[in-house]
């Protein structure tokens, strides 16, 4: 027997009709490529996005075409995100920090019909055009004014031009919540970037549940402001949650530089934010500088990459920032896991609670998540056993947009993450490593991570990556690679004594090599393959 209750299908529209309607005046703030800040209100986020709807379905757009973006966080973006998925089209956020022959492989592999690009883009954008065939239209995401005088970009016309010449009188259509709505590609460090298609049901139900209070807990008394890229994995949902919430939404543009930031928060009085801890280590040093406090700010969420528990307990202890630390893959729209207490820990000492929040946190419902061993077989939940994390969920990838080759899942439908973590007695999951990146010495496994964290807590160490080289009595040692705090001195002797007493014995670096920076991925991880290319003849006594 089926209930009874009314069968409306999960659309993403729905959101921004939604804010529209019951939190039309609450604000949408830019800082836009182009200079200046933009600020207009939901009820003018619905209307442009219907304006450009009604323009893409001049340009021919159907159901399931590929709409590609080439943009910074600004209202326009956003409202490309409801505009595009609103008439059943998919908006495909593309990476600008990716390898030119990366952008060139994707946007051929996607097929993107349009192409909306930021200002900032227009020198990229010129030398992407003439090797991708499938773009009919370049959108210069500003007004007219600062459109090139020549340009041999096709059908080049600005974003404003497009949207003046439409009304905003345009009911959002109704179709199969199953309809894929946007779509984004993995970095793909070590193989070609990989599709992941979302749909409107998916990316629905993930800003639900990131809106819980034990998952990011947006609310309307909240100003939102996503550190977090549009093009990285949906910027974590936070343009879904945020009008979902009726929180007020700060979107910073491409000053992504800690100067840049710190002003929007404190102008916008941004109460709530996320991003990759790359940005909060470089905001911290700034805050340290300059003596500086946030006026308004008090959480944020730090994912992408594990949190530093040293960056944890600054952000909180000399900034009165709680960082929560979060855990999510693109293929899992991305959140996973979240980290907060539970009722049993009240009255932890500062030190405890710390320990247990610098885990990548609990499953949110709807994630269903296990370790298995290299048999296959699962794990037990005690903390201390390690292995492949699998994981399951109505937001979780069951393949990769037009994949030719053979599906990630298990054959009883689990999706491989490529992380080995643990998870402990009360569901908190813990990182150890990428299966790639595990230190496997004398049959023992060392976790780059864990030294990582604790070399980023000497405080003349800027950032610290770790990586296995070749040892022959141990197969595989750990060397500790080094950016040195600017204006500060430590020698390779003294963060190795910094570890010892700290880790077992058998996890020590061997050796510190020190560089001038360390290489990163486009969304701002270690990219731990160049350095293992980089030293690759290292190796340790
Ligand atoms: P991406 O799809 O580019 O966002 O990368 C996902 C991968 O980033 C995960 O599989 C993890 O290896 C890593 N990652 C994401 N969040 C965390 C975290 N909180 N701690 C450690 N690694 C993380």
């Amino acid at each position: 027997m089926l209930g009874l209750m009314m069968a409306e299908p999960l659309r993403v529209a729905t959101i921004i009709e939604h804010a529209a309607k019951w939190h039309g005046d609450t604000e949408v703030v830019s800082r836009l490529p182009e200079g200046g800040i933009h600020r207009y209100t939901y009820a003018d986020a619905n209307r442009r996005s219907k304006q450009l709807a009604q323009a893409l379905l001049k340009l021919g757009i159907e159901n399931g075409d590929r709409v590609g973006t080439l943009a910074w966080n600004t209202h326009r973006h956003f409202e490309l995100y409801y505009g595009v998925a609103g008439i059943g089209a998919v908006c495909h956020t593309i990476n600008p920090r990716l390898f030119p022959e990366q952008l060139v492989f994707i946007i051929n592999h996607a097929e993107d019909r349009l192409l909306f690009f930021d200002l900032t883009f227009l020198p990229l954008v010129e030398r992407l055009a003439p090797v991708c065939p499938t773009v009919e239209k370049w959108v210069l995401m500003a007004g007219p004014t600062h459109l090139p005088k020549d340009s041999a970009l096709p059908g080049l016309c600005s974003y404003e031009d497009l949207l003046g010449a439409e009304t905003s009188d345009y009911a959002w259509p109704t179709f199969d919540e199953n309809t894929a709505c946007s779509l984004c590609y993995t970095s793909g460090t070590t193989d070609q970037p990989k599709g992941v298609l979302y749909s409107h049901r998916s990316t629905v139900l993930h800003a639900f549940s990131i809106s819980l209070p034990d998952a990011l807990n947006c609310s309307a008394a909240d100003v939102v402001m996503p550190v977090v890229p549009m093009f990285h994995v949906n910027a974590w949902g936070l343009p879904y949650a945020a009008p979902l919430n009726g929180a007020k939404l700060v979107l910073p543009g491409a000053g992504m530089d800690s100067a840049s930031l710190f002003e929007l928060f404190e102008t916008e009085k941004v109460t709530f934010s996320a991003g990759v801890p790359t940005i909060w280590l470089a905001l911290l040093q700034f805050m340290r500088e300059g003596q500086r406090r946030f006026g308004t700010l008090r959480r944020t969420v730090v994912g992408g990459a594990s949190c530093p528990p040293a960056l944890m307990k600054a952000f909180e202890e000399e900034l009165g920032v709680t960082i929560m630390h979060a855990w999510g893959m693109t293929e899992t729209s991305p959140l996973g896991t979240a980290g907060h207490l539970k009722a049993h820990h009240a009255g932890l000492n500062p030190a405890d609670s710390l320990a247990i929040r610098t885990k990548q946190g609990r499953v949110v419902f709807g994630v269903d998540m296990k370790i298995v061993g290299d048999d296959g077989q699962g794990l037990p939940h005690d903390g201390v056993a390690f292995g492949d994390l699998l994981v399951r969920g109505p937001w979780v990838v069951r393949d990769y947009f037009r994949s030719h080759t053979p599906g990630e899942l298990t054959a009883d439908g689990w999706f491989r993450t490529g992380d080995v973590a643990t998870i402990d007695p009360d569901g908190y999951m813990h990182i150890t490593d990428r299966s790639k990146d595990v230190i496997k010495s004398g049959g023992e496994w060392i976790s780059s991570i864990d030294l990582e964290n604790l070399a980023i807590a000497h405080p003349a160490v800027a950032e610290a990556a770790v990586i296995g080289v070749p040892s022959a009595k141990w197969s595989e040692r750990p060397l500790l690679i080094v950016v040195r705090r600017p204006g500060m001195e430590v020698s390779g002797e003294e963060l190795l004594a910094f570890f010892r007493g700290k880790v077992a014995k058998f996890c020590e670096p061997d050796a510190v090599a020190f560089v001038e920076k360390l290489p990163h991925t486009a969304t701002g991880k270690l990219l731990k393959t160049q350095l293992r290319k980089e030293f690759a003849g290292y190796s340790v006594a």
